[in-house]
């Protein structure tokens, strides 16, 4: 389960329909519960860190982040006694999922917020989180969630 503060979820949604017709990306921090396995089973979403689009091939259905921007939202999420929890990015004109390239990109205690933005108007957001898959060599993809809005 992922949840958000009301507040940061309408400013994600403002970000989204404002980056239009381009994907949008940045790091969503916070805190995580972790289950009796190990892995994270409740993100609390209460920081956001945009970031830019650095896709050069086609940032209206790619989205691509500095390697030195994941180093400083791991120094804010440290400085704010958070962690970093996930990543959100936009699909313009496309509904919500996890793209096969989406889950290329799915890592460990990461999950995904996905904004679906059509005719630069938010359409509908969906949260996922890594799941390993038994029947593919317990590869890593983004099996969707219940995402609240507080
Ligand atoms: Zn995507």
């Amino acid at each position: 389960m992922v949840t958000i503060a009301r507040n940061k979820n309408l400013e994600l949604i403002s970000l989204c329909e404002k980056g239009y017709p381009f994907e949008v990306c940045g790091y969503l921090l916070g805190n995580g519960v972790r289950g009796d396995d190990g892995s994270v089973i409740k993100y609390d979403i209460t920081e956001i860190f945009p970031v830019k689009n650095i896709n050069q091939v086609n940032p209206k259905r790619m989205f691509e982040i500095n390697p030195l921007d994941f180093i400083k939202a791991e120094d804010i999420a440290k400085e704010k006694g958070l962690c970093l929890l996930g990543v959100y990015h936009s699909h313009p004109d496309e509904d919500s999922y996890a793209s096969s390239t989406d889950n290329a990109y799915c890592q460990v205690d990461l999950c995904a917020l996905i904004y679906s933005v059509k005719n630069q108007k938010f359409n509908e957001v969906k949260a996922f989180i890594p799941k390993f898959d038994k029947l593919k060599n317990d590869t890593l993809f983004f099996e969707q969630t219940q995402y609240q809005i507080l």
